[in-house]
């Protein structure tokens, strides 16, 4: 392992966060239980003062194919997953292209664009060294409960890449804010969508300070230039007690803060 200085406030893609030492995790290390893990940051407020960190370094971005199983390293940014599964003429990953992170991240948030789910395609999960089998690991809409280090993932695999689909999907992105950002900022609660409500209560477009709740998607917390972390949490605060108040509904964060 090895120590890395990263400056959030250029890795996130929310563009928030201090210089911090992150420890870099090598294949055979021991991975640190007091530390928390982190990806690609699509998906992480961080605070000025953040828990220790730790990252997966390069040694776990592999991708091997025997037969129909393809294994894939924790630490394999979707883009390179996208272009394998191409070049290989591997149906299944086409909505990766939508979705920023690591494979790591994309397990942990059973990320996923319309009914297209990661945890749809998986077959077992490394976790702490061990392989565990899909159905043993709980799951549900952007969450899923993997007890500890993700380090590699199988998927059973067949042929059938389809760049219309993933053509279809990285369209959504056009109607997205493209403003730094973590996405949504919100689960949708069952039945209904985070952006409506917030719309709803009238927040859609409100800024404090460099941080705003966007015009274009009202979930989609977005950083206009030197946003901070305060900001971020008091837009969040206040979507959440105005939709409370006024719709009886608990908003539910996506985003993953590290405070
Ligand atoms: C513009 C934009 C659009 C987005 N659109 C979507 C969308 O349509 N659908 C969607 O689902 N998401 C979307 N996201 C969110 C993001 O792409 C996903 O959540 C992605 O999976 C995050 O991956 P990451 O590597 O950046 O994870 P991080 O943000 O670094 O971490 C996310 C969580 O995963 C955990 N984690 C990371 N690696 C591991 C590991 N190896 N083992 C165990 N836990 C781990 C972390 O501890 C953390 O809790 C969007 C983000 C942006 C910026």
């Amino acid at each position: 392992m090895f120590i890395k200085s990263i400056d959030f406030s250029k890795y996130s893609s929310i563009k928030i966060g201090p210089t911090a030492e992150v420890m870099m995790i090598e294949r055979g290390d021991n991975i640190p239980t007091d530390r928390y893990l982190i990806g690609g940051a699509n998906n992480l407020l961080i605070s000025p003062t953040p828990p220790l960190l730790m990252m997966l370094s390069k040694d776990f971005s592999t991708i091997e194919l025997y037969d129909n199983i393809l294994t894939i390293g924790a630490s394999t940014p979707t883009g390179k997953i996208v272009s394998y599964a191409k070049r290989h003429n591997l149906s299944g990953f086409e909505f990766f292209a939508k979705l920023p992170g690591m494979l790591g991240g994309m397990l942990a948030m059973n990320a996923g664009v319309k009914q297209y789910e990661i945890f749809n395609i998986l077959d077992s999960v490394e976790i702490d060294g061990e392989w565990v089998d899909v159905s043993q690991i709980e799951h549900g809409y952007r969450y899923a409960s993997l007890g500890g280090v993700a380090t590699r993932a199988r998927f059973v695999v067949s042929s059938g890449y389809s760049q219309s689909l993933a053509d279809e999907l990285k369209a959504l992105r056009a109607n997205q804010p493209q403003k730094p950002s973590a996405g949504s900022a919100f689960k949708n609660p069952p039945n209904d969508h985070a952006g409506r409500l917030i719309e709803a209560v009238g927040l859609k477009g409100l800024s404090i300070g460099g941080m705003q709740w966007s015009p274009m998607h009202a979930n989609f917390l977005v950083n206009n230039g030197n946003g901070t972390y305060n900001e971020a949490i008091e837009l969040i605060e206040l979507a959440k007690a105005k939709v409370s108040e006024e719709f009886d509904i608990i908003l539910k964060e996506e985003i993953r803060i590290l405070d």
